[in-house]
Parts: C-alpha cells; structure tokens; sequence
C-alpha cells in the first residue's frame, strides 16, 4: 500500500488548506463580480424606465403618451446594437403599446415582480434583463405596467468567462501550491534526511562518528545536538563495558594462573602429605578469592543492568549493621580487629535492608584491611547518616576521585590482602540504586571515614 512520506503529507496539507481558502475567494470574486455586472444593467434599466414614466399622462383612467419622441429614440427601434425594449400593458396583461424593436415580439409580464427589482428573462429565446414598474393614477390606482427590458447576454459571457477562468485556474492553482510546498518540505526536511543518513551509518565501530550541526540553532539543530549527546553517552557505555571486561578477564586470569601454576609443580614429581595438604589449602584460598570475585562481577554486572531490584523499606540500623559486622566477622577475628557500635538507639532509616547491608559489610572490611592489626573501627549514626570510622592508612586527596571506580586499587602495603578493586564501586552502585549519598573524609595516615546519607526521598 503506497505510504506518502512527510514531504507529501505535508504538501497535502497545505494543499488542502490553500484550496479551502481559493475557494472562498474565487466564490467571492464571482459574486462580487455578478453584482457589479447586474447593477449596471439594472440602473440603466431605472433610469430609462423613469424617463419613460415622466412621458405619461392620465386622462379618465387611460394612459396616455404624452411626449412621442421618447418612443422614438434610436434604442427604442434598432433590435441588435444596445437596443432597449419598451412595453407598457393594462393590469390584466393586453398590450397598450411597445417599442418598434420588440417587432412581433411581446415582453412577457411576471406579476411577482413590480417593485425595483428586475428580473431575468428571455424574448425569443434571447436572455434579457427586465424591469417591470406600475403606473399608477393619480388615486393611487395601478392603470397599467411599463416593461422595460435590454440584453443582458453581454453580462451573461463576461460572468461565464470567469466561471471558466476561475474553475479551470483551481486546479492549477492546487498543483502549483502542492509542488511548491513539497519543495519547500523538501528543503526544511532535508537537515533531517542527512542527520537519518549519518546516524544509520553509525555502528558499534564508528561510534566516534557524530551528526554534522545544521547552521542555524533551531529545532534541527537541537535534534542534531541530541543525538550527538546520545552517541556520546553510547560511546562511553561502550567503553566503559570494554574496559571493564578487559579487567575483569585481567583479575580472573590472575588467581587462574595461580592455581594451574601451583597444580602443575605439584604433579611433577611424588610430594608428601604435608606438601600435598599445603598447596591444597593454598588452592583452596586461591579458589575462594575467585569465587568472590565473581560474586563481586556478577553483582555489579547485575546492579548496573538494573537487574538487581531495590525494596525500599524502613529498616533498623543497628539490625542491619550488626548483621554485616558478623559477616566480617572472620575477616576482623583474623586481623584482631574490634567494630564498636554506639550505645544510642538507632535510627530507622528508608532502605533495601539486603543492599544496604552489602554496603556495610564492603565498608567494613575495607576498614578492616586498611587499618594495622588489632585497630578498632568505630560505627556512629544520627537520624540521617552512618559513619564508618578506621584508624588506617587513609586516602589521598588525589586518589578519592577515583577510590569509587571499578577496579581501582590504591598504592596499598602488601599486608592490605588482595582486593580487586571492586568493593566501593558496589558501595556506590547499589547507593545509586537506593538513592543515597556516600562520601569519604580522609587523610594519609589519619584514617578513614565513610558517610552513608540516609536522605529524605521526595
Ligand atoms: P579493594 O579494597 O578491593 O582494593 P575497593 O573498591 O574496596 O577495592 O577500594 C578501592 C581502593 O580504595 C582501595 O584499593 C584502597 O586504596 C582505597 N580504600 C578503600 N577503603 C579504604 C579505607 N578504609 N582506608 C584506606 N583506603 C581505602
């Protein structure tokens, strides 16, 4: 089925619109035009009609012509150039006199018409214009009508001939509007046709590629603009899934290599027991770090997918950091490290109860590997906040920008354990996710403190 495209669409529009207003002015015109071309005649047929009338006389109840040369004008006689026909008849219709011109003709009387107005008739099967007056006595009395009447052919082929010009200039007219606004469609559309170009041109490989800016800042340009913003936001998600699983695949590769290495020496020649228990606990270890660093990968993966799901709820907080405080459990036994809670009642905050504690739980064993063995970690909360507190190596100025981006690791002591740069990218994307705000005080040697706002959400 034939789909007409914007540029037509919008020609027949216009071209409707434009034809509905022709229309009214060609209807218009030709009633102006009619008027004018029948009040002419119409005057003429007055004037003539009163100076008829002002010739006659009434004597006992019977017309008389009292000046003779009125009937003998040229008009009156002559039948084709300009004639004027004259008849004056009795109320019921007989014939008192007629002009020479009328010949063996008669002006047929139409007694619905005795006022001002003429009317349109014919003398054998010519078209004339006719005026019919009474003459009326001196009581009033009508005696008779006078009857006059000229061609109104002339009038009838000027009008025709508009008719004609006018119904065969419509048409024209249409097609003329339509061509010319699917051109200038054609030229306002045209900025989008290049844009549609460009863009299908694009692919995951040329997303450097942008929409060439139209010069004049308007709606295209904002268009044009737009999509640019979107290829940019495209370009860096794509970078950014790249890079990530560049490091990803970095980060598993390296506890693999570990593992094969170690299995590969042991097989080579007869162990014992002893050996064979070691590197079996130091696979398992090994093993252990890389199932955590998928969990880490997935989790991540999943939250940025928005495929981890945010049920926000009050929550107790002391419930909640108590909970992951047992999680580090093993991790701070192993350090010799004490979490200490505050003794205040703690605040209900607005939260997902599993997220939150994830959150808590990374911060916390942040807390626990950036700070020397048997340090505490002070946990202090108002109505809106939670504040995790160690007595670590702290953070640079210049490394707290980027402490929060996947994979980043900061220049640690060797005793620090061996991360992969995961932890606060989760903190913060699953923040993100529960709407709410981390930020971190901390300087070199000075400790750490993490901040979880718990903000009113609107
Ligand atoms: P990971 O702990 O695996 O290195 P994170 O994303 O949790 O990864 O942390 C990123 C970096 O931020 C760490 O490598 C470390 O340099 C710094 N960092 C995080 N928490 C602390 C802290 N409590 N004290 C000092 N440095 C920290």
């Amino acid at each position: 089925m034939f789909k007409p495209g914007l540029r037509d669409r919008i020609a027949f529009h216009y071209m409707v619109a434009a034809g509905a207003i022709f229309l009214v002015v060609f209807l218009l015109l030709y009633a102006a035009m009619h008027r004018t071309v029948y009040s002419h005649l119409d005057r003429d047929l007055y004037v003539e009609a009163r100076g008829v009338i002002r010739s006659v006389a009434f004597l006992n109840q019977q017309i008389i012509f009292t000046d003779e040369s009125e009937w003998q004008e040229k008009e009156h006689k002559q039948a084709d150039v300009n004639p004027m026909f004259l008849q004056v008849i009795t109320p019921n219709g007989a014939v008192i006199r007629k002009s020479p011109n009328l010949e063996g003709q008669s002006l047929s009387f139409d007694p619905k018409h005795t006022d001002r107005r003429s009317l349109n008739a014919t003398i054998s099967n010519s078209a004339v214009r006719q005026l019919q007056l009474p003459l009326q006595g001196p009581e009033g009395t009508t005696l008779g009508y006078l009857l006059v009447a000229m061609p109104r052919q002339e009038a009838e082929n000027v009008l025709t001939n508009l008719h004609r010009v006018l119904i065969a200039a419509f048409p024209g007219v249409l097609l003329v509007v339509f061509f010319t606004s699917r051109w200038i469609a054609r030229r306002t559309i045209s900025p989008v046709e290049r844009i549609t170009a460009t863009a299908e041109q694009i692919t995951s490989r040329t997303l450097n590629e942008r929409v060439e800016l139209p010069p004049n800042q308007d709606e295209l340009f904002r268009l044009a603009t737009t999509i640019n913003e979107l290829l940019e936001r495209l370009q860096n998600a794509m970078l950014r899934e790249r890079q990530f699983t560049e490091d990803a695949s970095h980060e598993l590769r390296t506890p693999l290599a570990a593992l094969k290495g170690t299995l590969e020496v042991l097989i080579r020649k007869q162990r014992t027991p002893q050996e064979y228990e070691e590197k079996a606990q130091y696979c398992i270890m090994e093993t252990q770090r890389l199932a955590d660093l998928v969990d880490h990968l997935l989790l991540l993966a999943r939250s940025e997918a928005n495929q981890v799901p945010a049920t926000i709820a009050p929550c107790d907080l002391r419930e909640v950091v108590e909970s992951a405080t047992k999680r580090v459990g093993p991790l701070m036994t192993a350090w010799r490290t004490k979490a200490i809670l505050p003794e205040t009642q703690s605040p209900t905050v607005s939260a997902d109860r599993n997220l939150l504690e994830v959150m808590i739980q990374n911060l916390l064993s942040n807390a626990v590997k950036y700070s020397p063995e048997g340090s505490t970690i002070e946990i202090t909360w108002s109505s809106d906040s939670l504040q995790v507190r160690d007595h670590g190596i702290g953070i640079s100025d210049e490394m707290k920008p980027r402490i929060f981006n996947r994979f980043f690791r900061g220049d640690l002591p060797q005793s620090s354990g061996d991360g992969a740069g995961l932890g606060l990218s989760i903190v913060k994307r699953l923040a993100d996710l529960q709407h709410l705000d981390v930020s971190v005080k901390s300087e070199p040697d000075g400790g750490t403190t993490f901040e979880i706002h718990f903000a009113e959400r609107p």
